[in-house]
């Protein structure tokens, strides 16, 4: 490609908000085939909010100390908890002792008891009997929404629902991308029932979920060992090793500062429609130069 048409070619994206890293990003994104894409802030607006609380203790004690334990997490599903809680006029406890667990959820103690929650995987390694939550867990991830379990002083104490919505512009940008004849799919932590309510509100067909945040990256070398050209979309801190593996890592701009600086092309609008504008940019620069 020519040094000029490759400045006007990226000079024409960036005015569509999508911004090129090099040239050469430019060059081989119209080469890609797969596309995966994040789900929670990507495909999702990301900003879960409380929807439902199963408990058999006293509700508002119950999520006193949800609540607390969460209070120091980082995560978009904590603060929908913090906030969901707090907006509900509960005040939270001290915590003495606090622990992420990326990928599965949190461990602290509050008033000397062991408090935890998260996924199953969590509770299994805590030797927590969940059985009885499983019906109402599952009905709750049908709905697409992310349904966490809570153990208090090492006995199973009640679930959580956190629901986030569709970007409007997510269902369209993919309808482009299966048009344009690449394959779309979606790549979550969160587990295979949530993962496939949502991939189905949106029209992707292909789910990989559950996956660890050390295990994205991984995924995409898979895909790329089966001789597939892909875009890697995601926004968050846990995509970053994947963004940077894909052959093109796309970051959403809306997204964090670690996403934008691992990935090749940042989209400022947040817009899943910007990968197949990209991908048309890209070719359209390369026919201009032949
Ligand atoms: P995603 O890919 O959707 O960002 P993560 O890999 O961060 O998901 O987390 C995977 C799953 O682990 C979540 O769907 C949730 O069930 C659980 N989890 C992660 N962080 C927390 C937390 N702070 N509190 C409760 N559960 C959590
Ligand atoms: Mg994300």
């Amino acid at each position: 490609a020519t040094p000029t048409s490759i400045m006007a070619g990226s000079g024409r994206a960036a005015e569509y908000g999508i911004l090129f890293k090099g040239g050469e990003y430019l060059e081989q994104t119209g080469a890609i085939d797969t596309v995966v894409v994040d789900k929670t802030g990507t495909v999702t607006n990301g900003e879960p909010v409380l929807t439902d609380v199963v408990t058999t203790l006293p509700e508002a004690e119950f999520l006193a100390y949800v609540a607390s334990a969460e209070r120091k997490s980082e995560h978009p599903l904590a603060q929908a908890i913090v906030n969901g809680v707090k907006e509900r006029g509960i005040s939270l406890y001290e915590t003495q002792y606090f622990e992420a667990v990326p990928g599965y959820g949190v461990q602290s103690t509050i008033n000397a008891k062991a408090t935890i929650v998260g996924t199953d995987k969590l509770m299994a390694q805590y030797g927590i009997d969940v059985s009885s939550s499983l019906s109402q867990k599952q009905a709750f991830e049908k709905q697409g929404k992310t349904a966490m379990l809570v153990a208090i002083d090492g006995e199973y104490a009640g679930l959580i629902a956190v629901a986030d919505t569709v970007k409007d512009t997510s269902k369209e940008a993919v309808a482009r991308l299966h048009q344009m004849g690449l394959d779309v799919i979606m790549m979550t932590g969160d587990n295979e029932a949530t993962a496939q309510a949502i991939a189905g509100e949106v029209g992707i067909k292909q789910v990989i979920a559950g996956v660890l945040p050390e295990g994205k990256a991984n995924e995409i070398e898979k895909l790329q060992q089966q001789g597939k050209k892909v875009a890697m979309v995601g926004d968050g801190i846990n995509d970053a090793p994947a963004l940077a593996t894909a052959t093109i890592g796309m970051a959403i701009g809306t997204g964090t500062d670690i996403a934008m600086e691992a990935a090749d092309i940042t989209l400022i609008r947040g817009d899943l429609n910007s990968i197949a504008d990209a991908i048309l940019m890209s070719k359209k620069t390369m026919t201009n130069i032949k």
